[in-house]
């Protein structure tokens, strides 16, 4: 069964997320599980830990439908190998958090090469970071998410991510996040039938639907190959609920949890409802 969430604050600690997301009707949820805007955070409490796996089992939120986010700080792609050793050890930290909270999957954007370096050597380097994160920790799987393709950020092709999988070489500890708007940006037309099908032609042949672990369903205020990161509500944006209905029906995406990232949280109820709705017309 898809099941849905958003992606919901952690203000007060991590403990307040499942809380968050059953307050919008939520089945599944996404969370930073620190301050995304620092590099380091003091480790978890027991309390916080306790806490959170307890709301979790009140409110029935099976790990597996949880999806935390990385730090946007975080570049594995870093050309500088200074920066990218301490990139890798602040992956291997939050993937540590992870594994405290119980939970079974990290999201992350690969990165960038800041125009320093070729794509292929990138990928290269966001794959050797990731295989020592996934090698340190038990149990957490990497999902490596779609990118916009904005400035010199990899990872916005099937092609790259599949490269990616290839090289972290690590089956069953690695998987892929789609991500709407930023598919869309990248120049995946998911707006018509015909662009749905053939985009996720080329995702079956370069990843394959097995590492599909989740997906984030965002509208989009840009156009089609823009290459711009604008989240819009579902249905607000170039997509249209059409593109949504296409995916909640698509009985080719499993049982994974599709998180909304967009920008009214005041509307996300209304957004579950409705997901949840087509789904099971
Ligand atoms: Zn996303
Ligand atoms: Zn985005």
């Amino acid at each position: 069964m898809k099941r849905f969430g958003a992606h919901v604050s952690i203000a007060g600690g991590v403990e307040n997320a499942p809380l968050n997301a059953a307050a919008i009707g939520a089945d599944a949820f996404a969370l930073f599980t620190k301050n995304q805007r620092q590099w380091s955070a003091p480790p978890l409490s027991e309390e916080s830990v306790e806490a959170f796996r307890r709301h979790c089992a009140a409110h029935h939120f099976d790990p597996d439908f949880i999806l935390p986010h990385d730090s946007y700080l975080i570049n594995l792609g870093n050309p500088d190998p200074d920066k990218r050793r301490a990139a890798t050890a602040a992956f291997t930290a939050e993937m540590e958090r992870c594994h405290a909270l119980g939970l079974t999957k990290l999201n992350f954007h690969p990165g960038s090469h800041l125009g320093k370096s070729p794509v292929p050597e990138a990928l290269t380097n966001i794959a050797e970071g990731v295989r020592a994160a996934i090698d340190a920790v038990p149990d957490v799987m990497a999902v490596i998410e779609n990118t916009a393709g904005q400035g010199s950020c990899v990872g916005s092709s099937f092609a790259e991510l599949g490269s990616l999988l290839e090289k972290i070489d690590r089956p069953g500890r690695v998987g892929v996040c789609i991500d709407t708007c930023h598919a869309y940006a990248a120049g995946y037309d998911l707006a018509t039938g015909e662009g749905y099908e053939s985009c996720m032609t080329e995702f079956a042949a370069a990843v394959g639907w097995e590492y599909l672990a989740g997906m984030h369903l965002n509208d989009t205020k840009g156009g089609c190959g823009s290459h711009l990161d604008r989240h819009a509500p579902v249905g607000d944006g170039a997509l249209g609920v059409e593109t949504f209905r296409r995916i909640v029906t698509d009985p080719r995406i499993g049982s994974i949890p599709l998180i909304l990232e967009t920008p009214e949280p005041d509307r996300w109820a209304d957004e579950i409802r409705l997901l949840r709705r087509m789904a099971a017309e």
